[in-house]
């Protein structure tokens, strides 16, 4: 099945706003046999909506929209359906009772001009918002579908999850794409591409390989008439491509390395403190995206002065010595925060973010230590010279040799 994807908002073309919504509908809609022929952005003018729309029924049979669905002037998606469709909107007395009784719940009366999100026309039936005043529209006409959701990410992709995947479901006749995502470390493309090269062969499943910041993904891809018959193709692939990555594997899909984190160190029963100096918390805020990760994270203490260090417990000689920016401090600064907080592993992140050098050292050049136990692991990395490169990969690649190191015990 053909489809098309519009998101909808001036804000999208003055680039005040990213399009994540577009990638995550187009991520999604290929297992279920959709395939996406066009990505759009339009502005919240009525003529150029409903012009959107129309010209996207005449090439898809389906369309999702994003956005536009709000109470005020500007959200006009509903309106646009309305005069692509030729129907008239109504309000429908039993959303609007729904959304009343959201704004009751709130402590608030609903203000006039909510009550056109309490629209339909004929051909739409409601998707339910349990996030937010906007419901969706589910309209089909004509053998044609149009999915209308709210902007905001977060509640359309749990009205995505919720209600539009599991009604999409087998009613799609097409080809299925279904993905799997293996996740490494510590191997470089060419080393993962040798060892999996006998997987690159076919064409259905597909295997390619991407480095990413965290680490090399290798994207097997099955194509087939049912969901099923995609996975059968995938499945000898991954378990063949598992058996000869090893420990290196430490995550799939979605999985992040905080993720991974919180998963491996979960099931060790083990618990986990930081200290970092500059990633500046970035590595304890990650750490604590995690819902439920104060059963594992002790806390974290960001020494972004040598004075600041050496208070928090890395002996002053190691800095004198060595210098701040170097894998001994890295070290101290791990085994310091596991004594002080009293945990069974500490990381230690110290570097140079940058923009100028420090103590003679690259922007780039950071330090990394995980303590447990008698045993330490230690990480020297040279990364590209620009501040939130820095920081984001050194955050990455900690939790990664984490994930790893955690795998191995
Ligand atoms: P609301 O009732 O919140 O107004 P809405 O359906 O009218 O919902 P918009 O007003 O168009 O949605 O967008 C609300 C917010 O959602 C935007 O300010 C933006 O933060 C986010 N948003 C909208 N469209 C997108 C998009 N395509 N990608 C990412 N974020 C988006």
């Amino acid at each position: 099945m053909k489809g098309e994807i519009l998101s909808i908002g001036t804000e999208l073309l003055m680039g005040e706003l990213t399009d994540t919504n577009s990638s995550y509908i187009a991520s999604q809609v290929p297992a279920l046999g959709i395939t996406i022929q066009r990505m759009s952005q339009v502005g919240d003018h009525l003529k150029d909506l409903t012009e959107a729309f129309a010209q996207a029924l005449q090439r898809s049979e389906i369309v999702f929209s994003t956005g536009g669905l709000g109470p005020t002037q500007d959200d006009l998606t509903r309106e646009a359906i309305s005069a692509a469709l030729g129907e008239e909107m109504k309000v429908d007395p039993v959303l609007l009772e729904d959304l009343k009784g959201w704004f009751r719940y709130r402590g608030a009366k609903m203000p006039p001009r909510n009550e056109k999100q309490a629209t339909l026309i004929p051909s739409a039936a409601s998707i339910p918002n349990n996030q937010g005043t906007a419901p969706g529209w589910w309209v089909e006409k004509d053998g044609k579908m149009i999915i209308a959701m709210p902007g905001p990410p977060g509640e359309m992709t749990n009205i995505w999850t919720s209600q539009v995947a599991p009604k999409l479901k087998g009613r799609v006749k097409g080809q299925v794409i279904i993905t799997r995502n293996i996740k490494t470390t510590d191997l470089a493309e060419a080393d993962v591409a040798e060892r999996v090269a006998k997987y690159c062969e076919t064409e259905n499943p597909y295997l390619g390989i991407y480095a990413k910041h965290d680490g090399i993904h290798l994207r097997i891809i099955g194509r087939g008439s049912t969901e099923e018959e995609a996975r059968e193709l995938i499945r000898p692939v991954e378990e063949g491509i598992i058996a000869v990555m090893g420990h290196h594997v430490w995550g799939y899909d979605d999985d992040t390395p905080e993720g991974a984190v919180a998963t491996a160190l979960t099931e060790k029963g083990l618990t986990l403190a930081t200290m970092e100096s500059c990633t500046g918390g970035l590595l304890a805020s990650n750490i604590t995206d995690v819902p439920g990760s104060s059963k594992y994270f002790r806390g974290g203490i960001v020494t972004y002065s040598n004075q600041a260090k050496v208070a928090s417990g890395v002996p002053a000689e190691i800095i004198e010595v060595h210098g701040a920016i170097s894998q001994e401090t890295a070290e101290a600064m791990a085994n310091a925060a596991r004594q002080r907080l009293d945990a069974d592993i500490g990381i230690g992140i110290t570097g140079v973010a940058g923009p100028s050098e420090l103590e003679g050292k690259a922007v780039g050049t950071v330090f990394a230590c995980i303590s447990v136990d008698q045993r330490v692991k230690n990480l020297a990395l040279r990364l590209p010279p620009r501040r939130a490169v820095v920081k984001h990969r050194s955050v990455t690649t900690a939790l990664v040799e984490l994930c790893r190191l955690l795998n191995e015990l």
